[in-house]
């Protein structure tokens, strides 16, 4: 159980941001990857598992299975609406289907004001992140000034190759695109210590705590918990401040309360978790 209200509490009701949910109905086997048998995979549901951690927003990060752009962005109008504007909106694009469609999406993306970040899906969509034919996305991110946000690491999926998912990859684009943030998800599992390095040499990186647990009910699930939160503070100490690590739960794959539960049991000062848990990211994203 979580025992950090306490400190949500002193810091006032708002606050705490989840940087990596998903609430889509393009989710891929819903009826496996979900943290509890049947959960309702909506925003109200989302929303009441927010509730009692302080949780006021969260970023909706589109899923990699959403057949197009335009439904990426319906997908997000309808889920912002849906939360009185506290899921933020996002969209995806697949460099591998080709030039014109990157240059078709941040068209599309062009005309849409209210963009909180990007996601890309390299390793399960086998792309590189330097891949040149995605310069337009990051153009497009310096410009509106919007993080980009890449999958990192291990993939649901076994047709995933995970030579395209490793943080020391995300090195040749935060070098070249200095004006773009980027969040690498996962804090870049198994390669942590490899992220850490990313994001301690790149004042423009980020990584987020999010899926870090999975499947919930193995047996060493709370010995799986205690490594990586072990291996967490160890990357935090190489990074030498936690200023750019976001809280992420990447729900409806972890609970709200156990990927909280990651960071409040991290071995740092309640001031560094609150800002794990929120503060980082408002500044990333502009909340007030
Ligand atoms: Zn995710």
């Amino acid at each position: 159980v979580d025992a950090s209200p306490g400190i949500a509490g002193a810091f006032g009701p708002r606050g705490r941001v989840d940087v990596h949910v998903h609430v889509s109905p393009y989710w891929p086997d819903p009826a496996r990857n979900v943290h509890r048998p049947g959960l309702a995979l909506d925003v109200e549901t989302l929303l009441a598992e927010f509730a009692p951690h302080g949780i006021d927003h969260g970023v909706l990060l589109q899923t990699r299975e959403t057949p197009s752009v335009e439904e990426t962005l319906r997908q997000s109008d309808e889920k912002f609406r849906a939360s009185g504007g506290r899921l933020l909106r996002t969209s995806t694009v697949d460099p591998t289907r080709g030039e014109e469609e990157v240059r078709r999406a941040v068209e599309l993306w062009e005309k849409h004001a209210g963009l909180a970040a990007i996601k890309l899906y390299p390793g399960y969509r086998h792309f590189y992140v330097h891949d040149p034919r995605l310069s337009p996305v990051y153009e497009f991110a310096a410009k509106r000034r919007i993080p980009v946000f890449f999958h990192q690491g291990d993939t649901l999926d076994v047709d995933g190759l995970v030579k395209f998912s490793r943080p020391i990859e995300a090195d040749e684009v935060a070098v070249r695109y200095r004006d773009v943030r980027f969040v690498l998800c996962h804090f870049g599992n198994p390669w942590i210590e490899e992220c850490a390095e990313i994001v301690f040499k790149n004042e423009n990186v980020y990584a987020d705590t999010s899926g870090l647990l999975w499947p919930p009910g193995v047996v060493y699930y709370e010995r799986m918990l205690q490594r990586a939160q072990r291996r967490i503070e160890n990357a935090i100490v190489t990074i030498g401040h936690p200023d750019r690590i976001l809280y992420g739960s990447d729900w409806p794959l972890q609970s709200i309360a156990t990927s909280v539960r990651v960071v409040t049991g991290l071995h740092l000062p309640d001031e560094h978790k609150e800002r794990i848990l929120g503060g980082n990211a408002r500044a990333l994203l502009g909340l007030p």
